[in-house]
């Protein structure tokens, strides 16, 4: 819940500064391995909205695919899970690049 009340806030600070009364949409970012449940999220979503200027806005989700990094290849690729191995040399990669973003890259306002 706290997650979409997050969005919610920042959205409505958003619309705020650029004096608008409504929120249409808002297009959030979640990496794959950033822990959220989108589901979950639409579900807090539709009930932590009543009642804001996000109250009709509907939420656009953009799933990030994961990227980590091999060391060893210096080569990124697709990754599921915390701990995956390197396509190319077998090498366990521990270092992320890419999936445990969670953010509201924008929101259009009426
Ligand atoms: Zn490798």
């Amino acid at each position: 819940m706290s997650i979409a009340l997050n969005i919610i806030n920042i959205a409505g600070r958003e619309a705020q500064e650029h004096g608008a009364a409504e929120i249409r949409s808002i297009n959030i970012e979640i990496g794959a391995l950033a822990g959220v449940e989108i589901s979950a999220l639409e579900f807090c979503y539709r009930v932590a909205r009543k009642g804001t200027a996000a109250d009709r806005a509907e939420l656009v989700i953009d799933e990030i695919q994961a990227l980590g990094f091999c060391r060893h290849c210096e080569k990124e690729f697709p990754i599921d899970f915390f701990v995956s191995i390197c396509p190319d040399c077998g090498e366990a990669v521990n270092e992320i690049r890419k999936g445990r973003e969670l953010r509201v890259r924008s929101i259009q306002i009426v």
